[in-house]
């Protein structure tokens, strides 16, 4: 999926909030959402809140419930058939369905790199995996959404760890936390799922209930 760079600032525009979809530049003040934290157009002010189907009853629900599914989209960036199919498998396992639907989008490749603090962002974690850098369980794998479980093991490949990005990465990571239940080794440039997180320890800001609500409702 590919993205024009001022595209992406306008899904922060869309949902109202900044969703941190661009790494470090998120955080200075050349971000978008800063300078500007509405969509342009009529509509621009109130779309983060609902926008037009905002109301009350019934469709001020549905917006909300729509709401928080894209936004959890967007920050993991996954196309609606695919964000759909993780919630049919969210429903299939055991515990509460939103909490799995969670840590099925925290197990996804794109997103253990990035938490490993081996990329500035999701979409740049997506970019590197899609060009071969990563290993999992020692086998060189070129897809962001593949699905990780409990003690596989990421890896930097090792003709990778000698281009410039990942020579330079140690220094970066050191810079970056990662989740304890990830065990990372900066030095051999890999990380183990220790296990899967627990509600705590995924973005607080995401309402899995609505997303639940809006899929239950379909
Ligand atoms: Fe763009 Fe990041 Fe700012 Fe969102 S938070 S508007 S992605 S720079």
């Amino acid at each position: 999926m590919s993205k024009s760079l001022s595209a992406v600032c306008k899904l922060c525009r869309r949902e109202g909030e900044k969703l941190y979809l661009k790494g470090e530049r998120c955080f200075t003040p050349k971000c978008a959402f800063e300078k500007r934290s509405f969509a342009p157009g009529q509509h621009g002010r109130t779309a983060g809140r609902g926008g037009k189907g905002m109301g009350t009853g019934r469709t001020s629900d549905f917006a909300r419930q729509l709401r928080a599914k894209q936004k959890a989209r967007r920050i993991y960036g996954v196309m609606e058939r695919q964000f759909r199919r993780y919630y049919d498998t969210a429903i299939t396992r055991r515990g509460l369905t939103g909490l799995n639907l969670l840590q099925i989008l925290e197990s996804r490749l794109d997103n253990i790199v990035f938490r490993l603090g081996f990329s500035s962002s999701r979409a740049q974690a997506r970019l590197l995996v899609t060009h071969g850098h990563f290993t999992v369980n020692g086998r060189r794998t070129d897809v962001p959404s593949m699905l990780l479980s409990e003690g596989d093991v990421i890896t930097v490949r090792e003709g990778s760890s000698k281009l410039f990005y990942f020579k330079e990465l140690g220094d970066y990571a050191e810079k970056r936390t990662s989740p304890s239940w990830l065990n990372r080794d900066i030095k051999n440039m890999s990380g183990t799922i220790a296990r899967m997180p627990e509600r705590a320890e995924i973005d607080g800001s995401l309402d899995e209930q609505l997303i639940v609500e809006y899929y239950s409702r379909r």
